[in-house]
C-alpha cells in the first residue's frame, strides 16, 4: 500500500521513510503543505496520508479541511501528526477530517497501529465500492448473455430518445428475435440451448458500433439502439448483423448449429421520449413481417404510429 508522509522535520520523515518502508509500505514524500496538497489531487493519489500539523505552505488541518471538502473518491484517510502542546487543537483536526492522530515524538509501535487501522478503514471501503459495483451490474445486466437487460436497454433507447430529440439526429431501433429457437432447446436440452443463445449475441455485440445499444429484452429476444442511423443505414447495419449470426454454425461440444435470427428495423427520425412505445410497436410489427416473409431477414418500418396518429 502506498502512503503520503508530509513532513517538514528532516528528522521525522526519515524516521517516518525508514519505519514505514520496513514494514512494507511503499511512501509518497511531501517536504511541504502544498507539495503534500499536489500529491493528494494526482490522479494515483496514495489512499492513505500522515500529515504533519504544523507545515510551510498548508498546514495538515488545511489540507485535511481542503481533501473532506472536495469530492475526494475514493476516501483517502487521513491521520494528524501533532506536538504535544497542541493536543488541545486535536478536536479542531477532527472537525476538519481527520480520522485520527499522534502525538510527536511517538511510539513506533503505535504508529504501526494507527496505520493498520487506516489501512483497514481503506480496504474495507475498497470493498465496499467492489460491492456496490457489482450490485450495479447485476441490476442492469442480464446474468447469461452479459447485455444490458430490458430495463436498462429500454433505459437507454429513452435516453437516445432525449437526446436524438435534442439534437434533431435520428434513432433506429432493431427488434431482434433468434429463429426456431425452441427446436435447438427440443433437440438438445435448455443448457446447450443457452450457450447457442449467449454465441448469438456475441456475435451481435461484435458487429455493432461503439455509441450502438444492444440488450436482451427477455427469451431471444433482443433490442439494438442505433442512434444517429437514418432507416437506410440501420436496415444495412442489421442486415450485417443477420449476416454475421449465420455466416457459420455455432458450435458447442461436439454439435454444430446453424442459427440465424430476424430483425424488424424503425426509426424515429424526430425522436422524442414519448416515441418510445410507437416505434417498439412499428419494429415489432416489422420483426413480425421478418417471419411470416420466411426468416433470417430484416424488414423495416418508416411508419411511426404516434397515439396522436400523425405519421412520420
Ligand atoms: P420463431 O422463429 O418463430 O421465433 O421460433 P422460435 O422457436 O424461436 O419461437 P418460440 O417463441 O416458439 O420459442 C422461443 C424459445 O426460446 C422458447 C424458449 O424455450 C426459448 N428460450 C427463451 N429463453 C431462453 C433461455 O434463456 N435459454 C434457453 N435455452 N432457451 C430460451
Ligand atoms: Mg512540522
Ligand atoms: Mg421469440
Ligand atoms: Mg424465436
Amino acid at each position: 500500500m502506498r502512503i503520503l508522509v508530509a513532513e517538514d522535520e528532516i528528522t521525522y520523515r526519515h524516521m517516518l521513510r525508514t519505519l514505514l518502508t520496513k514494514w512494507g509500505y511503499e511512501i509518497v514524500m511531501a517536504g511541504d503543505g502544498l507539495e503534500a496538497w499536489e500529491a493528494l489531487r494526482s490522479e494515483d493519489r496514495p489512499r492513505l496520508a500522515i500529515l504533519d500539523w504544523m507545515m510551510p505552505g498548508m498546514d495538515g488541518v488545511d489540507i485535511c479541511r481542503a481533501i473532506r471538502q472536495g469530492k475526494s473518491d475514493p476516501y483517502i484517510y487521513l491521520l494528524l501528526l501533532t506536538s504535544r502542546d497542541q493536543k488541545q487543537d486535536v478536536v479542531q483536526g477532527f472537525e476538519a477530517g481527520a480520522d485520527d492522530y499522534l502525538i510527536k515524538p511517538f511510539d513506533p509501535h503505535e504508529l504501526r497501529a494507527r496505520v493498520h487501522a487506516g489501512e483497514r478503514i481503506v480496504e474495507l471501503q475498497d470493498r465496499l465500492i467492489r460491492a456496490q459495483e457489482a450490485l450495479r451490474e447485476q441490476a442492469t445486466h442480464d446474468p447469461l448473455t452479459g447485455l444490458l437487460n430490458r430495463r436498462a436497454c429500454l433505459d437507454s433507447l429513452l435516453a437516445e430518445l432525449s437526446r436524438g430529440g435534442r439534437t434533431g439526429s435520428p434513432v433506429c431501433i432493431g427488434m431482434v428475435d433468434i429463429d426456431h429457437f425452441k427446436r435447438v432447446n427440443d433437440a438438445h436440452g435448455h443448457l446447450i440451448g443457452d450457450e447457442v443463445l449467449c454465441e448469438v449475441a456475441r456475435r451481435m455485440q461484435d458487429s455493432l458500433r461503439r455509441y450502438d445499444v444492444i440488450g436482451r429484452l427477455g427469451g431471444e429476444e433482443f433490442l439494438l439502439v442505433l442512434p444517429g442511423c437514418s432507416i437506410e443505414e440501420g436496415v444495412k447495419l442489421a442486415e450485417r448483423i443477420c449476416h454475421v449470426v449465420c455466416s457459420e454454425p455455432v458450435k458447442v461440444k461436439n454439435w454444430s448449429f446453424a442459427v440465424s435470427i430476424s430483425l424488424g428495423v424503425a426509426v424515429a427520425n424526430q425522436p422524442a421520449p414519448g416515441d418510445m412505445e410507437a416505434l417498439l410497436g412499428s419494429a415489432d410489427a416489422a420483426l413480425y413481417r421478418a417471419k411470416e416473409a420466411g426468416r433470417n431477414r430484416v424488414e423495416f418500418s418508416t411508419q411511426l404510429r404516434r397515439p396522436s396518429s400523425e405519421a412520420e
